[in-house]
């Protein structure tokens, strides 16, 4: 045996990703989990004082070390998963999941941070009351007030609840990897140029030489074949293969079905042991929407009001469809293809010619001049070692001052989860030492890799995507907070996480910044004015489509949460919504819930209207910087210290009246969003 220490108990700033093994994983995980299991032990002796600071110098070291190493455990499962990887994940996991579990759950602990509440009520500062408040509320999600038997069922079900999250996630992306469609170059008329040389190169490193092209349910490819393709039935084929998967209609042991009904079930009988009537109330209680059925109101009234517009929107897409395409029988996948040429045909310039202007490097470039503008922070390159060549580091500075890291991932690639997200890996952390640990975040998209020699070029939907990562990214890097549990976007109410994130997309359609993100690679000239007011013009276009696609998922969320027999009769709720909010007839082989995964696998549990809701505060707060001018620095500032320096240290609420001097309302998001506005205005708190 040598010496090395295992890099996953590493305290350095950035996790070892060059040194850390798979073998390292069980022996740190476990060495954690007990160091846990001591600091639980000392935090509730008799001999701990109930307060803030010596509880903090206790338990935070502690879980924030297993934090720090499971974080990057499951990290390195979404960006390089493999079967041994899998494998050391799931023989620690159970021990994670019961410390947690036990921990949250500790009635001694709970009564010593009533105690500690209590003592610091008028000596501790607002930031660690509203963290010890929270902790309370937390002690009481989890079940600390509950009787012996049903503390022992509750945890039981939170075990088996972690372990089907996770198979419901690997489910879905084997299921998505399992399909492979090797198309000839007749199949693929109507595809850009760029988008075949990715597809070929695919199945050029799959072995195929025979000029065929790999195609596959990942977003760089999906995509862009169910907007660009001519040929209808490869449409019909890929839209068939994408809301099946991980269905009754692909293999048994890939099928998320029963799956997603004994999810449902657990959440119930949880909510049920905590006295709530629904998980929908228990997954409200700490965000600022108060109640499913205000939830629920607040959806059917969005509904309302853009439902005239989404069937004109409709009703046009199918005329141009029947007259142009010759196609009389619009069918969903047909739905982003008849909308691409319709978008050509009325705005006059292609999505393509648009994406010419954006390369990865320029994005990024302007991204960070625009964003020293606004917050006076510099983002700079740094030689670190990530978890794949591709990733990037950067150091983020204030006037010298290091405020923390950002970790870039751009690229899609295999046994890399879809999508895109901003991780807040390690928040600001002031250590019971005196010492501050600066912030580490990690952004991950699914842009397509450039072709050899080229650059990287983003759709402008794609830099929308990056803008938004990046809103969440600063969030939680410029949090002056350093108070673990409201740091950094701890802390922060769920449904108002995204106020930061959608603000920052605003950004990617303004003249100002759109000439410093964009140079033609041949030319090195910035989008012309021309064409930027045609994608202007353009923003609007089928948004209350949209709308309605956004709505039927966060009311499909909303209802299997707050129903309690909705297990049982899941695709039932799905056909009630669908009825509502679907504008076309969808197949009956749908099965899209079961790749769902923001609410089966991800933290989105009665909370994916929280889009919807932050929208509102995002549209009203941007109306600021639309007033005052896009870069305009004395809003910025405003924001930056109303909001984002914040982290979750009060609610919302408060940053928002801050910030805009008022409550929020919906008009603004209904006014950008080409809605009118109803005469009586809503407003949420
Ligand atoms: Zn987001």
């Amino acid at each position: 045996m040598s010496g090395r220490l295992n890099p996953l108990l590493s305290q350095d700033d950035l996790p070892r990703f060059d040194m850390i093994a798979v073998a390292d994983i069980a022996p740190a995980v476990k060495d954690l989990v007990r160091r846990c299991e001591a600091a639980l032990e000392q935090g509730s002796s008799n001999d701990t004082p109930a307060t803030y600071e010596a509880l903090a110098a206790i338990l935070d070291p502690a879980m924030q070390g297993l934090n720090d190493a499971w974080g990057v455990v499951e990290h390195l499962c979404a960006v390089a998963d493999n079967p041994e990887l899998r494998a050391a994940h799931a023989s620690v996991q159970p021990a994670v999941t019961a410390l947690s579990t036990r921990i949250a759950s500790d009635l001694r602990l709970f009564h010593k941070y009533q105690l500690a509440a209590a003592e610091g009520a008028d000596r501790l500062g607002p930031a660690q009351r509203r963290k010890l408040n929270n902790d309370l509320r937390a002690f009481r999600l989890a079940g600390a007030e509950l009787a012996a038997d049903d503390k022992h069922r509750f945890a039981a079900n939170l075990m088996r609840s972690a372990e089907i999250s996770k198979e419901f996630g690997n489910r879905l992306l084997d299921a998505t990897d399992q399909f492979v469609y090797w198309a000839k170059e007749a199949e693929l008329s109507g595809v850009p140029d760029d988008v075949m040389h990715n597809l070929r190169d695919e199945a050029r490193s799959a072995g195929r030489d025979d000029g065929a092209y790999k195609l596959s349910l990942h977003q760089p490819c999906l995509g862009p074949l169910m907007r660009f393709a001519h040929d209808r039935g490869l449409r019909e084929m890929l839209y068939r293969a994408n809301v099946t998967r991980a269905s009754q209609f692909g293999p048994a042991t890939l099928d998320n079905t029963a799956l997603i009904s004994e999810t449902l079930a657990l959440r119930q009988e949880r909510a049920r042991l905590l006295g709530k009537a629904s998980h929908a109330e228990v997954s409200l209680v700490p965000k600022m929407a108060d109640t499913p059925q205000q939830v629920i109101d607040f959806l059917t009234d969005l509904g309302r009001r853009s439902q005239p517009q989404a069937e004109r929107e409709l009703a046009e897409l199918k005329a141009f469809a029947a007259e142009s395409l010759g196609l009389s029988d619009l069918q969903p996948w047909d739905l982003a293809y008849a909308g691409e040429k319709l978008r050509e045909a009325r705005y006059a310039f292609s999505a393509q010619e648009v994406k010419l202007h954006f390369t990865l490097d320029k994005v990024l470039a302007g991204l960070f001049t625009m964003v020293k503008q606004l917050f006076n922070v510099r983002f700079i390159i740094e030689q670190q070692a990530t978890w794949h060549p591709e990733a990037t580091a950067y150091r983020v500075e204030r006037s010298g001052e290091l405020l923390g890291r950002l970790l870039l991932d751009p690229f899609a690639r295999s046994r890399k989860q879809g999508g895109a997200w901003m991780n807040g890996a390690r928040p600001r952390w002031k250590k019971p030492d005196g010492s501050t640990r600066v912030a580490l975040a990690y952004i991950v998209t699914n842009f397509a890799r450039p072709a050899q020699g080229q650059p990287a070029f983003l759709s402008h939907g794609e830099v929308v995507t990056l803008f938004h990562e990046f809103g969440h990214a600063l969030h939680f890097l410029l949090s002056r907070v350093d108070v673990l549990g409201v740091s950094g976007i701890s802390g922060v109410e769920w449904d108002a996480v995204e106020l930061p994130s959608q603000l920052m997309e605003n950004f990617a359609w303004q003249w100002p910044v759109l000439q410093q993100i964009t140079a033609h690679p041949d030319t090195g000239a910035p989008i012309s004015r021309e064409l930027f007011d045609k994608l202007c013009a353009a923003r609007h276009f089928h948004c209350s489509l949209e709308l309605m696609r956004q709505l039927e998922l966060s009311m499909f969320d909303m209802r299997v949460h707050a129903e309690p027999a909705a297990g049982s009769r899941v695709q039932a709720v799905m056909d009630e919504v669908r009825s509502v909010f679907s504008p076309l007839l969808v197949p009956a082989y749908n099965r899209s819930q079961n790749g769902f995964s923001h609410i089966f696998n991800g933290g989105y549990a009665a909370g994916y209207y929280s889009y919807l809701w932050a929208d509102v505060l995002a549209s009203d707060g941007w109306e600021e910087f639309e007033r005052a001018g896009t870069l305009d620095a004395g809003t910025a500032q405003r924001y930056l210290h109303a909001v984002l320096e914040r982290g979750g240290s009060r609610p919302m609420l408060e940053n928002f009246i801050e910030f805009v001097g008022r409550a929020p309302g919906i008009d603004a998001m209904l006014r950008q969003r080409g809605i009118a506005p109803a005469s009586s205005s809503g407003s949420i708190n």
